[in-house]
């Protein structure tokens, strides 16, 4: 039977750019991914050839540094949510992690993204039910971990906002053993590097400075948070578009512009989404 939540793998088409700051994490990812791709011989040498589990505070970007990678290293991409492998019937929850692989495999080089990783494995006891469902799930997929030495094509990452609950064994060497954080933008020039690289796909207006936007916002957004303001914007500029257009000041034609008016209408909405108290988990 094959699960209706596994689709086709594909090269996705994020660019790095699509991407803003990150610097490092861009980085430590290329090299974890691309190296043995380019450099197959290197595994001979003892290279290992790791998985990366990405965690960090929802909305950072985690999503769209597993997709900008696959597309960099022109990989195709398959994305699975933890909850949606999980299935009442019995064994058809191990099924379908054994299915992604299999999937991956004819579709190499291949990226699986394992977005909610806890959900899929979380710490072993603490789900409640030993020797249940979970557990045979977290083997399965260890499982599937240990066999990819061999293949060498087939690249994992895992995404969680709760490293903490992730069942320890997942992180042993040779499996989910790269850890790297992806966290809140704090300071001014990677906020401004974020509004950036979202704001390619907008049109603003060149009176609009985008260091003085960065510089009335919060501290500690996320991507998301940057892309709502930006998002925000934009409806503040479509509602003026229609004012103008039942005023008869303005045709339906051309294209939309944002402007100063248009961010300082979205900043005054703007709260950060993930608050102070959740970043000291990390
Ligand atoms: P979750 O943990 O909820 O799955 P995530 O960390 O995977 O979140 P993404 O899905 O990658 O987050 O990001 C959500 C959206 O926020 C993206 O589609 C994008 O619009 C925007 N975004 C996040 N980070 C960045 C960034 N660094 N540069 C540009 N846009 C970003």
């Amino acid at each position: 039977a094959h699960s209706q939540a596994i689709g086709a793998p594909k090269i996705p088409s994020v660019s790095w750019q699509d991407i803003g700051g990150l610097q490092e994490v861009k980085k430590e990812i290329l090299d974890t991914v691309q190296l043995p791709l380019e450099h197959p011989e290197l595994l001979t040498l003892g290279l290992r050839r790791s998985g990366l589990l990405l965690y960090g505070p929802p909305g950072t970007g985690k999503t769209l540094l597993a997709k900008a990678v696959a597309t960099e290293c022109s990989m195709t991409f398959l994305s699975v949510k933890g909850p949606e492998l999980i299935n009442m019937y019995v064994g058809q929850s191990e099924e379908n992690i054994r299915e992604v692989f299999r999937k991956a495999r004819t579709a190499a080089p291949c990226i699986v993204f394992f977005d909610e990783l806890d959900s899929l494995a979380p710490n072993r006891g603490h789900s409640g039910d030993s020797g249940g469902v979970m557990d045979r799930v977290v083997s399965q997929l260890l499982a599937e971990l240990d066999g990819l030495h061999s293949s060498g094509d087939v690249f994992v990452i895992g995404a969680t906002n709760r490293p903490d609950l992730l069942d320890q064994s997942l992180l042993r060497p040779g499996r989910f053993d790269k850890l790297v954080y992806v966290g809140v933008n704090e300071d001014r020039e990677s906020q401004l590097q974020v509004l950036k690289a979202i704001l390619r796909k907008f049109e603003v207006d060149s009176s609009v400075c985008l260091s003085d936007v960065v510089e009335r916002c919060p501290t500690q957004l996320t991507g998301a948070d940057l892309y709502a303001l930006c998002s925000d914007a934009m409806m503040s500029a479509i509602k003026r578009k229609i004012t103008r257009i039942t005023e008869g000041l303005e045709s339906e034609a051309g294209s939309l512009t944002l402007t100063a008016s248009d961010f300082s209408q979205a900043l005054s909405d703007l709260q950060p989404s993930v608050s102070e108290q959740e970043l000291q988990r990390y």
